[in-house]
């Protein structure tokens, strides 16, 4: 199955300039919707992870899902203000914009192997962010794991020695 067709083209959104992947497309088509999860989890079958951080907000859709799928616990990281308890917080540049991150101080217990999850990787800033608060708190970061990556913005470059695993990659069509 090509998943390529199921993401959506936004052109000039949310900002002039900038083409946007909609993965809604993706996730109403529930065939498309289970290759996307199954292949986002395979290199992580055997790796025991305790947490799944997930990125506010589509990071949630498919943090979630892997955890059940791993076996694994679900941290949500979220936009300031939101996480009700106390947190920690990381400042952070997207590629349209300035904005920061927050996780409970009590989300990640020392020593726990966490895996990052996200919908989309542009520039790197917000999971090298979420890296940052992960580590702050004790956790190890096993990976980070990605359904599209954009790759002329070189993200990956952000993350360091951080193994990232995507399912698909747009070199800028
Ligand atoms: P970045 O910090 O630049 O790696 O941006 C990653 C975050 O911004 C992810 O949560 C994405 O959902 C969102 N994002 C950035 N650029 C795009 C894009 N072109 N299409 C869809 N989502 C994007």
């Amino acid at each position: 199955m090509d998943l390529k067709q199921c993401i959506r083209d936004v052109p000039d959104f949310p900002k002039q300039g900038i083409l946007f992947k909609d993965i809604t497309t993706l996730l109403k088509d529930r065939q498309a919707l289970k290759e996307a999860i199954d292949r986002m989890c395979a290199p992580y079958r055997d790796m025991e992870i305790d947490q799944i951080v997930g990125i506010e907000s589509r990071g949630f859709i498919f943090g979630t899902a892997m955890a059940m799928a791993l076996n694994a616990g679900f941290v949500p990281i979220r936009k300031p203000g939101k996480l009700p308890a106390e947190t920690e917080r990381e400042e952070y540049a997207l590629e349209y914009g300035t904005d920061a991150i927050e996780i409970h101080r009590d989300a990640i217990k020392p020593g726990d192997r966490v895996l990052i999850v996200d919908d989309l990787l542009a520039t790197g800033g917000t999971a090298s962010a979420a890296v940052k608060l992960i580590k702050k708190l004790g956790g190890r970061v096993t990976g980070a794991c990605f359904l599209v990556e954009l790759i002329f913005l070189n993200g990956r470059q952000k993350l360091g020695n951080v193994p990232v695993h995507v399912v698909m990659g747009f070199e800028g069509e």
